[in-house]
């Protein structure tokens, strides 16, 4: 297939096993999940094995809809929530090609057909274009502001944003199929208020995905939007604050009607059962996690001043990680000195970014280890 030929596909983090390496360039946990959930876990891996898990994830399910006052039915799980977000563009989006028969894409600025569409914004998560790409959807990338914030409504209505190369159209358009926001941002680590959310949705007419995976890191969270609106899904994941990346538990909260079209479609035992051990056992002790966000909440933070004074520009963070630009020499450079010294960072080869590093926020150790590496490599350069 052509487009399969053509397609790039989504770049994952590096997963190198090299002794004494600091990792910090895929944004898990420091912290391992808790005594608790490891104890669950092993208590599980028995003969059981043998049997398929819950098809629903009833249990998990029916703890996330305590914690977030609503119904079951307003949840769906997934296999990490990367499983849902390419659910939702199976679910809600017309491709453009049907049939194998390449049609010409539609594409939004010059008269679309808005079903066929998946908008974001630019820089977000790397993975929505794939997802259209993959699909044969058109793409809307719409740029944020040059300090990442959002753009207001009336911006986004009159398309005031530079053109992005390659002349993918840039008016964002309120009827697209499928919208997605990451919120907190990823890769800027900048958080969004519930408030300019809430009229985004407002204004929004296609479904529209928060994705939260670093929300628990930030000061507020806009699930109350999934449970205002119709055409709203949050989406969570247990990888980065809940320390399960290995597990691979996300969900999306929203409207009984949403929910259950994505249910018809998934995989009927998308969710490995010793992932909704770990996660029930997850939400039994959130006081454990709850300590590690504050935990790394004050790493971010000092980190980011030790930074600054050595020069770099830190962006305000509401993550796991800071987005930060270094001084005297290339972000790419940088990368690579710092791997020598065994620290490894992120470096994002994308116009808004490409001068900037994506630094996850380890344990306080981690952190000093990473300051007294860049000044090792000040002094030495
Ligand atoms: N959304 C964002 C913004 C992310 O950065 C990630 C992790 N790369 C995900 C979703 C997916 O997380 P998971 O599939 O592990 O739940």
């Amino acid at each position: 297939m052509k487009r399969l030929r053509e397609l790039h596909p989504y770049v994952y983090g590096e997963q190198p096993n090299i002794k004494g390496l600091i990792k910090l360039n895929t944004n898990e946990n420091p912290y391992p999940p808790s005594p608790k959930v490891l104890a669950a876990v092993k208590a599980a891996v028995d003969g059981r094995l043998r049997l398929y898990p819950n098809p629903t994830a009833q249990a998990l399910r029916e703890k996330l809809a305590k914690l977030h006052r609503c119904h079951e039915n307003n949840i769906i799980v997934g296999n990490g929530s990367d499983e849902l977000l390419a659910l939702a563009t199976r679910c809600f989006v017309e491709p453009v090609s049907e049939g194998g028969v390449p049609r010409r894409p539609n594409l939004g600025s010059r008269g679309a057909r808005p079903s066929g569409i998946i908008q974001y914004f630019t820089p977000s998560y790397s993975l929505y274009p794939v997802l259209a790409d993959i699909h044969g959807a058109a793409r809307n990338a719409v740029p944020l502001k040059s300090d990442f914030s959002l753009p207001s409504i009336a911006e986004l209505k009159d398309g005031r944003g530079k053109p992005p190369k390659g002349g993918t159209p840039n008016r964002w358009i309120l009827d697209a199929a499928l919208t997605f926001v990451t919120t907190p941002n990823a890769p800027s680590g900048r958080g969004y208020s519930t408030r300019e959310l809430d009229a985004l949705c407002k204004a929004q007419r296609g479904v529209m995905v928060l994705d939260e995976a670093y929300v628990d890191f930030a000061g507020e969270n806009a699930l109350k939007l999934a449970l205002k609106y119709p055409h709203i899904l949050v989406a969570r994941t247990f990888s980065k604050a809940y320390s399960l990346c290995f597990q691979r538990v996300g969900y999306f909260v929203g409207h009984r009607d949403l929910i259950a079209a994505l249910h018809k479609i998934r995989d009927s035992y998308n969710v490995n059962g010793l992932g909704q051990i770990a996660a029930e056992a997850t939400l039994d002790d959130l006081p454990y996690y709850r300590a590690n966000f504050k935990k790394i909440i004050a790493t971010r933070e000092w980190l980011s001043r030790e930074l600054t004074k050595l020069g770099f520009r830190v962006l305000p963070s509401r993550t796991n990680f800071i987005l930060a630009r270094p001084s005297r020499f290339s972000a790419p450079a940088w990368r690579q000195s710092l791997r020598v010294q065994k620290v490894l960072v992120r470096w994002f080869d994308r116009p808004e970014v490409k001068d900037y590093l994506r630094i996850t926020i380890g344990t306080a150790a981690e952190a000093e280890a990473l300051v007294n590496a860049v000044r090792k490599i000040l002094t030495r350069r």
